[in-house]
């Protein structure tokens, strides 16, 4: 099972949303943008990149059994051992299995979507093996007890003085709100931890089949010492992060830190193929790869759904998104948010889930523009908004009545012109009790979820009269 809320409830999020959030978040989303933008600028070739990218991409997921299959003969041939997972649960048993051989008691992370999905954390503490994450961001999340709200940028949602205070309440430090000062503590707090762990645990970037290599791209050190310290790496990774070969991994490093930071490439690229050598003195003793199936195959058998899948999780969908940048990461309901997260979660979860978040769009396309490996992300949006409402499940039940029954109406009202000329003439009526100045702050059930979060603006009296008489002035 996954961890999720039974339903995502945009009305009881905006209940709880503290005020800044929005604040912080455009703030730095739209740093990302103009760093994106002058780095692509330098690139003439970006959109022959893309292009490049999407194809290596479907390529891959087309042939994934076999590149799967490769990549795991050659990091069994690198001395390290591969796992196959088929859900969530079966990853974290795998991955407790390993640590309780070991005798863990603390288990270090780096940064890693794919644990955020299967709840690792939470399993280990339960085991009472302490799983701590040591990306900075992480590290503050896991310290105010959420999960990320950016999908590179986990803690995007704090700013420094919110941050200085999570420092002075869970480590008892006091410290100005400074960002040296304030990474300087982590720094040192983590840095005793890195030396106790008796486990690393990553996720990756990419895994090159050619040699069976997990790449891993960061812009702090940890993911280093994660995968360097302990005796044992266990790395656990989706199934769709597989890449044929190294020329194919140059073009995706190419877009990657470009799109996500806008930096030509980040600070650290890393190269793990298998454990420690008998003639190296440091390293992992055992490196242990979970490939994470958890839905993905069976995304993969809807051809435009399954697109999904070519994610390389740069974040610029999330920065550039309207939705996105007004309302934060946690009104997404799960550890991916953003564009992304609207068409990756519905699919992953299923629609009783997460079937609201492809409506929740604008459908400005502006995160298709951007996508480095051109996910068609507003067509995906439209396509599992129909899955949903023709009550394709994704293996949940259908989509809520009231929105089947509206859409219904709508389309019968589209068809009828006699019925659309009546509608718009009494849902004015219909709603003048509820009416105040221009707006409708507050609506009766089931129509209040709406208005529990924002008023609905006063229906337009006889607006086809309004529409010709338009067409007319216009000619
Ligand atoms: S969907 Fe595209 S833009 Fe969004 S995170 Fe994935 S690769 Fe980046």
């Amino acid at each position: 099972m996954n961890e999720l809320p039974a339903r995502i409830d945009f009305a009881a999020y905006s209940e709880n949303v503290p005020p800044n959030i929005p604040a912080a978040v455009q703030q730095a989303t739209g740093r990302f943008i103009g760093s994106r933008q002058s780095r692509i600028a330098e690139l003439p070739e970006w959109e022959a990149l893309r292009e490049a990218a999407s194809q290596i991409r479907l390529h891959t997921l087309e042939h994934l059994d076999f590149y799967l299959e490769r990549l795991a003969e050659r990091v069994q041939a690198a001395g390290g051992t591969v796992h196959w997972a088929a859900d969530a649960a079966q990853a974290r048993h795998i991955a407790l299995e390993i640590a309780q051989k070991h005798g863990a008691r603390l288990a270090v992370k780096s940064k890693s979507m794919a644990t955020e999905e299967i709840g690792l954390n939470h399993a280990f503490a339960q085991a009472g093996i302490e799983a701590l994450e040591t990306d900075l961001g992480e590290y503050i999340i896991q310290l105010a007890g959420t999960g990320p709200s950016h999908i590179i940028v986990p803690a995007v949602h704090l700013t420094k003085e919110e941050i200085a205070e999570l420092f002075r309440q869970k480590l008892g430090i006091e410290a100005p709100p400074d960002p040296h000062h304030l990474t300087q503590i982590a720094r040192t707090v983590l840095r005793e931890k890195f030396l106790r762990a008796d486990v690393g645990i990553s996720g990756a970037n990419f895994l090159v089949a050619e040699t069976g290599t997990l790449v891993m791209v960061t812009n702090e050190g940890n993911g280093r010492m994660v995968t360097t310290l302990p005796d044992v790496h266990i790395a656990i990774v989706g199934i769709e992060k597989v890449i044929p070969d190294w020329e194919a991994l140059t073009v995706l490093l190419k877009l990657l830190a470009r799109s996500a930071t806008g930096q030509k490439l980040s600070t650290y690229t890393s190269f793990i193929t298998g454990p420690r050598r008998h003639e190296h003195e440091h390293g992992p003793r055992e490196f242990h790869l979970i490939l994470l199936d958890n839905g993905r195959s069976r995304i993969l058998r809807d051809p435009l759904g399954r697109q999904v899948l070519k994610c390389i999780r740069c974040g610029a969908c999330l920065n550039v998104c309207p939705v996105y940048r007004n309302v934060g990461g946690f009104a997404y309901g799960w550890f991916i948010s953003g564009p992304i997260g609207a068409i990756f979660s519905p699919q992953m979860l299923g629609v009783e889930r997460a079937g609201q978040l492809p409506f929740a769009s604008s459908l400005c396309g502006a995160c298709g523009e951007v996508c480095p490996v051109k996910i068609p992300i507003p067509q995906i949006l439209l396509h599992l908004r129909r899955r949903a409402m023709e009550g394709d499940s994704f293996g949940g039940p259908n989509a809520p009545v009231t929105a089947r029954l509206l859409a219904s109406l709508s389309a019968l009202a589209f068809r009828l012109p006699w019925l659309y000329r009546l509608g718009t003439r009494l849902l004015p009526l219909l709603t003048r009790p509820f009416s105040r100045a221009g707006w409708i702050p507050g609506l009766p059930p089931p129509a209040n979820r709406w208005t529990k979060v924002r008023p609905f603006p006063v229906f337009a009296a006889r607006f086809h009269e309004w529409w010709k008489n338009r067409k007319r002035t216009s000619a």
